[in-house]
C-alpha cells in the first residue's frame, strides 16, 4: 500500500493504482515463466505477444485504421522534434508551425536545423494565453507539413477543436492529451506522444503515422532515425524499452475497462470543470492563465494574488498530500495536471483545499 496522495504531477504523472498493483504482482515471475518480463528476450513469443497486444489495443481505443502505422520509439517527444524534419523536411523545403507554447517553439527550432520553417499562427503575443482561431491560420500549399501541439502542458491551453490541414499533412504533438479524448486519426499525417502522461512510464514514445506520408521520407537518414526501419520491424529493429511497453499495454487494458475514450473524455471534462469552477467563483483570488475558450482539460494553470501566497498554497498542499501543484519552472504559478489516471476524488479534494485556502487568505 502506498501513502495517501493526490498526484497532480505534469509528467511523469499518475498511473492507475490498479496497473501498478498488476505490475507488482507479476514483477518477479511473469505469468509463471519463472522470470520477470524485464529479463526476457524481446525476440521471444511471450514479450512479442505483449508488444503486439499494446499495438492492437491502441488501434482499437483510438480507432486507428490500416492507413496508419503504430510505432513505439525511444528518445521522447523531443527526439520527434528532430526526427520529423530529418525525414520529411529537405533543406530547400518549408514546414508550417502553429506556435502555442514552449513545446511548439522547441519543435520549430529543431526543424530549422534541417529546412525552412514558417509560423502559420502564433499565440506568443499575450504569453500563450489562448489558442488561435481557425481564421488566423495562414496556410501555404508549399508546406511539407503543418505542425500543431494539441495541448500545451506548461501554459495550460488546448485546441478544443484541432485545426484542419487544408491539404497539408498535419503533424501533431499529442504528448499531453493523447487518449484523453477521441480524435479523428484519419485527419493526421502523424501523431506523436511521449508515454509518460496518459499512456504509461517514460521511455516509450508512441508514433502513429500515415503510410502515404511515410512514403515521402528521405532515405538518407541514419538507420535508427528512419521511420521506415521501425515500420519494417514492427518497432523491434533493436531492443525496445520492453518494460515500458509492457506497462503501457496494461494502461491501455485499463483504459479499455473504463469503457471507451469517450468515457475517459467525459470524466476528464468533469474533473477539469470542478477546478475551473472554483477558480471562476473565487472572486479573483485564483486567476486562470488560459483564456476561457482555450482552457486545457489536462493542465489547469492558475495564479494566486501574490507569489508569497502561491508559495504558501503549494506548501500547504504538500502537507495535505497533494503532489505537483507548483507551476512549470519557466512560468511559475500553480498547475494541476488531471490526466486520465487522476481520479475524480483528487479533483474534488483539490477544490476543497482551494476553497478553504481562499477563504482563509482572501
Ligand atoms: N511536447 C509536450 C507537449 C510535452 O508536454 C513534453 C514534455 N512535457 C514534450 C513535448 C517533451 O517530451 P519528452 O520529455 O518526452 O521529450
Amino acid at each position: 500500500r502506498r501513502a495517501h496522495t493526490y498526484n497532480f504531477n505534469a509528467g511523469p504523472s499518475a498511473l492507475p493504482t490498479e496497473v501498478l498493483e498488476e505490475v507488482k504482482e507479476h514483477l518477479v515471475d511473469f505469468q509463471g515463466h519463472g522470470l520477470s518480463i524485464m529479463e526476457m528476450s524481446h525476440r521471444g513469443k511471450v514479450y512479442e505477444d505483449v508488444h503486439d497486444r499494446a499495438i492492437s489495443d491502441l488501434r482499437e481505443l483510438m480507432q486507428i485504421s490500416d492507413e496508419h502505422e503504430v510505432l513505439f520509439l525511444q528518445g521522447g517527444a523531443s527526439l520527434q522534434f528532430a526526427m520529423i524534419p530529418m525525414n520529411f523536411l529537405a533543406k530547400d523545403q518549408q514546414a508550417g508551425f502553429l506556435l502555442t507554447g514552449s513545446w511548439s517553439e522547441k519543435a520549430e527550432e529543431e526543424a530549422r536545423r534541417f529546412g525552412k520553417t514558417r509560423i502559420a499562427a502564433s499565440a506568443k503575443e499575450g504569453n500563450y494565453q489562448r489558442i488561435p482561431n481557425p481564421g488566423e491560420i495562414v496556410y501555404d500549399a508549399a508546406d511539407a507539413y503543418l505542425h500543431v501541439t494539441s495541448n500545451n502542458t506548461i501554459y495550460g491551453t488546448q485546441w478544443a477543436t484541432l485545426p484542419e490541414g487544408n491539404g497539408t499533412p498535419l503533424v501533431a504533438d499529442m504528448s499531453s492529451d493523447i487518449l484523453s479524448r477521441q480524435v479523428d486519426v484519419s485527419k493526421f499525417a502523424m501523431i506523436y506522444a511521449g508515454a509518460q502522461k496518459n499512456l504509461g512510464p517514460s521511455g516509450v514514445t508512441v508514433v502513429i503515422a500515415k503510410k502515404d506520408f511515410l512514403a515521402r521520407a528521405d532515405r538518407d537518414v541514419p538507420t535508427m532515425l528512419r521511420y521506415e526501419t521501425h515500420v519494417k520491424s514492427r518497432s523491434l529493429y533493436n531492443t525496445p524499452p520492453t518494460f515500458g511497453i509492457y506497462v503501457l499495454s496494461l494502461v491501455l487494458q485499463w483504459a479499455k475497462r473504463q469503457g471507451s475514450v469517450d468515457a475517459l473524455a467525459r470524466n476528464n471534462a468533469e474533473k477539469a470543470a470542478l477546478i475551473y469552477d472554483v477558480i471562476d467563483r473565487s472572486e479573483g483570488f485564483y486567476r486562470g492563465h488560459a483564456a476561457q475558450d482555450s482552457r486545457s482539460l489536462m493542465n489547469i494553470t492558475f495564479r494566486l494574488p501574490t507569489p508569497e501566497l502561491e508559495k504558501a498554497f503549494v506548501a500547504r498542499s504538500v502537507q495535505e498530500g497533494f503532489l505537483g501543484l507548483a507551476g512549470h519552472r519557466s512560468v511559475g504559478g500553480c498547475r494541476a495536471s488531471t490526466y486520465n489516471a487522476v481520479p475524480r476524488a483528487a479533483s474534488v479534494a483539490l477544490c476543497d483545499l482551494m476553497r478553504d485556502f481562499a477563504q482563509k487568505n482572501g
